[in-house]
């Protein structure tokens, strides 16, 4: 079957991530998570005390990070910065507070866009995020965009911090995920937006297991098609 590109959007903790990398497990597909990236520069930014107000200090730093992803012994993809490990780091609550701002920078756009782009010119890639089928791939052949309740979506990401070792109290989730949906949604720079062709799937009272059969089907049923129009 011919390979596709499948772009998941959507807004935060709605399962985009646990979705993706289901499917492109069973697809045998490569599972990119573009929001680990603007994490990691995000990281990096409070780790070098980056004034993000200051053009020139936001260039000279995307200039020094070097992003790779790898998939380790699990066969789960892991997010590399400057040759380090920054699985742990990039999902503390540090980062979720301040990873928004970061990412509606044009110059942190541009140099992520770019990386995905080329992460996903041969096909064959599952990415997630917030523009992947409106900006990164709007050609792709198959865009989803997920979206939930915003108190089933705190406690599902409550739930995953708690796995790792992170007691965070409903409140401040639920006020990280309404100031991330909104400042995602209303930057000037690529806004998180369902784009008109995008599939849409409300996880609120669905599992993992049946968002993740929904892409599958709706992505064989892509695929297939693609092959009937290339016969
Ligand atoms: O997907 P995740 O919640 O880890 O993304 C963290 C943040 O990264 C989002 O709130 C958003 O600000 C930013 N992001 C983005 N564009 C993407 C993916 C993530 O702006 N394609």
């Amino acid at each position: 079957m011919r390979k596709i590109v499948i772009a998941i959007d959507g807004y935060s903790a709605c399962g985009k991530s646990s979705t993706a990398k289901n499917v492109a497990k069973e697809l045998n597909y490569r599972y990119i998570d573009s929001g680990a990236m603007y994490r990691a520069v995000t990281l990096y930014f409070l780790d070098h005390l980056v004034a993000i107000t200051n053009s020139k200090e936001v260039e000279k730093a995307i200039r020094e990070i070097q992003l790779s992803f790898r998939v380790n012994a699990k066969g789960v993809s892991e997010l590399f910065m400057n040759g380090i490990n920054v699985e742990k780091d990039i999902r503390k609550m540090r980062i979720s507070e301040n990873v928004s701002p970061v990412s509606a920078l044009k110059e942190v756009r541009e140099a992520m866009v770019a990386i995905q782009r080329k992460l996903g010119k041969d096909k064959g890639i599952v990415m997630d995020g917030r523009d992947i089928g409106s900006v990164v791939f709007p050609d792709a052949e198959l865009k989803v965009f997920l979206t939930a309740d915003i108190l089933v979506r705190a406690f599902r990401r409550q739930k995953e911090l708690l796995q790792r070792d992170d007691l965070v109290d409903i409140d401040t989730i639920v006020g990280n995920l309404a100031s991330r949906d909104q400042i995602d949604s209303t930057r000037k720079e690529s806004p998180l937006v369902k784009s008109a062709d995008a599939f849409l799937i409300d996880t609120t009272h669905i599992t993992i297991d049946e968002q993740v059969d929904e892409v599958i089907r709706l992505a064989l049923s892509k695929m297939v098609g693609n092959r009937a129009r290339s016969n």
